[in-house]
């Protein structure tokens, strides 16, 4: 069944993946930049996730152009790792801000349409950090792990519309956002891991088709983990 998704943060990595994947699986998808160029082949619109007005513009755009967004998939997000002594307020706030509140300023303003339409798929992207925690990256596993409840209370809210919300919660997956761990710190990370190796975009986005599709119409409030064993569930 065809059906408009957005995803955020689909210029690169997990989100641009994720696009395809939709794509392929037959949605008319529309993706958000912050900055730089939009990718070819999908319908695109501007959208900061750190400001309300962005937001709001960039769904008043998607709706007057194309129409309501059924399935939104909010990938966008950011690290600002370091050490919790280390950490300035600064540090921590705004990578909550990207991560957690930005994802509640998209799936607060899709959920208007979706009231609409009595049918839709939230899916948050979260991270296995959001469970196990992550030396140096307190911010960015506090954001991760808001995302489960923020998740679980959309889907008690609006699961009487056959609204679903779920986390998707990666482990290591290959992009940008890993590119800057050095050989030594990788080859750790993936011996850690039970099958041994990074996670690809692929097989992450393909995990959110699944969610986005009619197959996953009973699954709302989960954390689904796509992490290669690393949080056993979790
Ligand atoms: P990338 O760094 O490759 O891409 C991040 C994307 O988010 C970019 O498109 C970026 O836009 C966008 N973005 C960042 N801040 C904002 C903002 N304020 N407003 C709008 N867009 C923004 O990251 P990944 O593809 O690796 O990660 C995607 C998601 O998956 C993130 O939520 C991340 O936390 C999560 N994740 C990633 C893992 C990994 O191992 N890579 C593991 C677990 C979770 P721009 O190009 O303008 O910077």
């Amino acid at each position: 069944m065809s059906s408009i998704a957005l995803v955020t943060g689909a210029n690169r990595g997990i989100g641009l993946a994720i696009a395809h994947s939709l794509k392929e699986a037959g949605h008319d998808v529309v993706v958000t930049f912050r900055s730089g160029t939009s990718p070819e082949g999908f319908k695109s619109v501007q959208m900061d996730v750190t400001s309300s007005e962005s937001v709001d513009a960039a769904f008043d755009e998607i709706e007057s152009k194309w129409g309501i967004p059924e399935i939104i998939v909010a990938n966008a997000g950011i690290t600002k790792d370091g050490l919790v002594m280390r950490m300035s307020d600064e540090d921590f706030e705004s990578v909550i801000d990207a991560n957690l509140t930005g994802a509640f300023r998209v799936a607060r303003r899709a959920t208007r349409g979706l009231l609409k339409l009595k049918r839709g798929r939230l899916i948050f992207i979260g991270s296995v950090v959001g469970a196990v925690g992550s030396a140096g990256q307190v911010n960015y596993s506090s954001s991760k792990a808001g995302l489960v409840g923020m998740a679980r209370s959309f889907a008690r809210e609006l699961g009487s519309r056959s609204i679903t919300a779920n986390v998707i919660a990666p482990g290591f997956v290959e992009t940008d956002m890993t590119s800057t761990l050095d050989e030594k710190r990788r080859n750790e990370i993936a011996r850690s891991v039970p099958l041994g190796r990074f996670c690809s975009t692929k097989e992450i986005a393909d995990v959110v088709t699944f969610i986005a599709s009619p197959q996953a119409s009973y699954i709302t409030g989960a954390l689904i983990p796509v992490d290669g064993g690393l949080g056993m569930g979790h």
